[in-house]
């Protein structure tokens, strides 16, 4: 076995149906009297909840969260937060929501209570994207972690179908990475395949019906795990394809995961052991990454980067700018087989290990 090393992230997590409830108490339990209560103008509603059951802790509320954390939503969301005195940060929502809260976080010091409900995992993360003039930087500091999380299966039943499709297989990416990073360890491949087979059992659920509980539960369970892992490890090929495609082409986060994410797995086969784990996990005898392809057929996810609005002249400028800086990957990064990988994943087509 390779040395390793392993931190355990200072999250304490509530999981089940109807946990929300449970909202006032964890919120006390970190000491927060004075609470700032964040989502998005979709989700209002969860706000009022919120607000129901902290009463008077709930001393102030801001619903405007927006993708990719822009630094002046932050900043008028601070200045909210400040003028109301708040020390706590409550955040309602998906991944663009738990980014706000995080900005906040960072740079006030306060402690953070999260309810996701979406499949993206931004909770378990100490991981923080923010927008500013058009550029997005990521940064990674304690500070941005979150202190508790309640995972509430029912928050998640009104997530549309096609969301948590993207967002769940966005998940899976997170785990796939973390079989084969840098610094991967055992204890995070251990969390990695689990979190895999959780939403390679649920997502085939949720496609037929949306509404089964069971499988949102198995599914949010998965995003725990490979929330976990993204926030434990090092990310690799997949994620620097997908930022400079995302970045440069200005294409939908969860969509363009679930594009490329075979075609990483295909460049990446030579990673013996982490392979043999993304099959199992999946319970395919394929090669993990037809099995990964065929499952996202299954369940109706975009194929094809031209889809999404991407200029075939793009595959090129990507290729370059994937190649330009060397991070760590099981295969060395080469433009020929990058470019091979990037045609098929815009024309749709399945990946091919052996061509890649
Ligand atoms: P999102 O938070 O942008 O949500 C998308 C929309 O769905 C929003 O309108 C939201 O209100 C709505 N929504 C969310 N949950 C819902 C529900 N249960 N029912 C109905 N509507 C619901 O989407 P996301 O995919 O969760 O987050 C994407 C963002 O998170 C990206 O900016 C990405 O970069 C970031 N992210 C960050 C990390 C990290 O560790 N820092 C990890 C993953 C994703």
């Amino acid at each position: 076995m390779q040395a390793f090393q392993f931190e355990n992230a200072a999250t304490r997590i509530r999981f089940g149906s109807g946990s929300l409830v449970h909202l006032r108490e964890e919120v006390a339990r970190l000491g927060i009297t004075r609470a700032i209560v964040l989502t998005t103008p979709q989700q209002i509603s969860l706000a009022d909840r919120a607000d129901e059951l902290l009463g008077e802790v709930a001393v102030t509320r801001f619903t405007e969260a927006t993708m990719h954390t822009p630094v002046t939503v932050t900043q008028a969301a601070l200045a909210q937060a400040r003028e109301a005195g708040v020390d706590g940060i409550v955040s309602l929502g998906g991944g663009s929501t738990i980014g706000l809260g995080k900005a906040i976080a960072l740079r006030t010091g306060l402690p953070q209570i999260t309810v996701p409900t979406t499949y993206a995992g931004s909770e378990m993360t100490p991981i923080l994207g923010e927008t500013d003039a058009g550029r997005k930087v990521t940064q990674r500091q304690p500070v941005i972690q979150p202190r508790a999380v309640i995972y509430d299966v029912d928050l998640t039943l009104s997530l549309p179908i096609a969301a948590s499709v993207t967002s769940g297989i966005n998940a899976i990416a997170h785990a796939v990475e973390a079989l084969y990073a840098i610094d991967a360890n055992p204890v995070t491949s251990l969390l990695a395949e689990e979190g895999i087979r959780s939403f390679a059992q649920a997502l085939p659920r949720l496609h037929t019906d949306p509404q089964d509980r069971s499988a949102r539960e198995q599914a949010l369970y998965g995003a725990w795990l490979c929330g976990t892992c993204l926030g434990q490890v090092g990310m690799a090929l997949h994620h620097k394809l997908c930022h400079t495609l995302g970045g440069t082409f200005d294409l939908p986060h969860a969509e363009t995961h679930s594009i490329v994410l075979p075609h990483a797995i295909a460049y990446n086969a030579v990673a013996g052991d982490a392979m043999g784990r993304i099959a199992r996990a999946l319970g395919t005898d394929q090669p993990p990454a037809l099995g990964m392809f065929a499952l996202c057929r299954q369940l109706g996810a975009p194929a094809a980067l031209r889809d999404l609005g991407m200029p075939e002249a793009g595959i090129a400028q990507a290729a370059d700018l994937a190649t330009a800086n060397p991070y760590p990957n099981p295969r060395p990064i080469e433009r020929d087989p990058l470019m091979a990988l990037l045609r098929r994943a815009w024309a749709g087509s399945p990946p091919l290990p052996e061509e890649t």
